[in-house]
């Protein structure tokens, strides 16, 4: 049985990013995922613009600026062939967001001039998805066309469908939660479809309003621009690939007027979302092992973190929602650092906040 130090389940941008982050210290490291490459889920089917959150001051849009901060030089300091810092413009949906936008120019967490179609953000990219986590992977053993069913603790290792063997284990696989078989973690599914255009306008740089349009690129004698995205509830809905067009495209002319369009690429995938929005990152809690031990808690009785009984050595990284781009190189450094240094990770994207939470709703 092949022996590892860690194995990585999921091969989207949340387990490329923490593959790499691994490889400054093993190379002892298996990425395992069920389809035939990194980003076939979600990660494929993103647009993958990062611009900033704009509002009033709060943790989750200070969670976003960090990241945004640290990914953008990230990406460009060691991926730059696959990163477009060409700025993005944040357009108002209607007068009541133009006067919230009004409202929050003095809490703008990064530079911005305003121009006739809204607010210019020089910060704004878009990434290549694909070739993003193909670099960040090109070092890393791979495992794909492998679905991981089982995952069992002994002996201080973790067993594989019974065929490898690991010291640690890290879940990122999106918004399929069967490995993660605990009350507290309800992920939800929001998917979502982005269209690749070809077109006779030129787009000069990326655009938000109701959907993203992205800055053009020169293909043959037309412009290749990305729409994106839709957002559901139901798989269903993102299945109605028309509607989902039209919808796009509809979206799309509210920003700019892009003549003789073509649809040449359509995805579509799942974002993860947790309940309160906010990342998951850490290490597992063992739900009913620590009722067991303090079953007050359900009634709201505190018990400090420490205390409760983990999954030694399983991590999660998950719940990264519409901005998985944005957060996932930040956290995947704060999920390492805690897994070989012990530095605690931030309270608002712990699993812990979660498990403190839904414990005092069981009966
Ligand atoms: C249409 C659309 C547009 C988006 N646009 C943007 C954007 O502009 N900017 C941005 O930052 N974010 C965007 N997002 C969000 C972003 O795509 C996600 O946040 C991100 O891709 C999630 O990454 P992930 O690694 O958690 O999940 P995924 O990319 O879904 O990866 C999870 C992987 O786990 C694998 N897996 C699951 N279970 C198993 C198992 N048991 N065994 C083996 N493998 C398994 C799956 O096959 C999958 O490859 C968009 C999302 C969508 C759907």
């Amino acid at each position: 049985m092949s022996n590892y130090d860690y194995i990585i389940v999921g091969a989207g941008i949340c387990g490329c990013s923490v593959a790499y982050e691994l490889s400054n210290h093993t190379k002892n490291i298996l990425l395992i995922d069920k389809n035939s490459d990194v980003a076939l889920g979600a990660s494929g089917a993103a647009g993958a613009f990062l611009s900033p959150l704009l509002g009033k001051p709060n943790p989750f849009k200070d969670l976003v600026t960090t990241s945004l901060k640290y990914s953008t030089q990230f990406y460009q300091k060691q991926f730059s062939s696959y990163i477009t810092t060409c700025g993005t413009t944040r357009i108002p949906k209607n007068a009541i967001e133009q006067e919230k936008f009004e409202s929050y120019t003095d809490y703008m967490d990064f530079g911005f001039e305003k121009d006739n179609d809204g607010y210019f953000f020089k910060i704004g990219s878009v990434v290549d998805s694909y070739g993003i986590c193909k670099s960040m992977t090109e070092n890393i053993q791979t495992n794909f066309n492998y679905e991981v069913k089982s995952l069992e603790y002994k002996d201080n290792l973790w067993i594989v469908n019974r065929e490898f063997k690991t010291k640690n284990i890290i879940l990122t696989t999106g918004y399929e939660t069967k490995l993660l078989d605990q009350f507290y973690l309800n992920i939800r599914a929001v998917w979502g479809r982005r269209i690749d255009i070809l077109t006779s306008t030129q787009v000069p740089y990326n655009y938000h309003k109701e959907c993203s349009v992205s800055k053009s690129t020169k293909k043959d004698d037309k412009f290749l621009v990305s729409i994106g995205a839709t957002h559901h509830r139901e798989k269903k809905d993102v299945e109605d690939i028309e509607h989902n067009h039209q919808e796009l495209l509809q979206k799309a002319s509210g920003i700019i007027q892009l003549e003789n369009i073509e649809i040449v690429k359509d995805y579509y995938g799942a974002r993860a979302s947790s309940v309160d929005y906010f990342p998951i990152v850490g290490e597992l809690i063992d739900g009913e092992a620590t009722i067991e031990e303090f079953p007050y808690l359900k009634n709201g009785t505190n018990v400090e973190s420490k205390r409760f009984t983990r999954f030694q050595n399983l991590f999660i990284l998950n719940g990264v929602g519409g901005r998985g781009f944005v957060l996932s190189p930040y956290l995947a450094k704060q999920l390492v650092s805690y897994m070989i240094d012990s530095v605690p990770i931030d309270e608002n994207i712990t699993v812990d906040r979660l498990f403190k939470r839904e414990v005092r709703k069981i009966k």
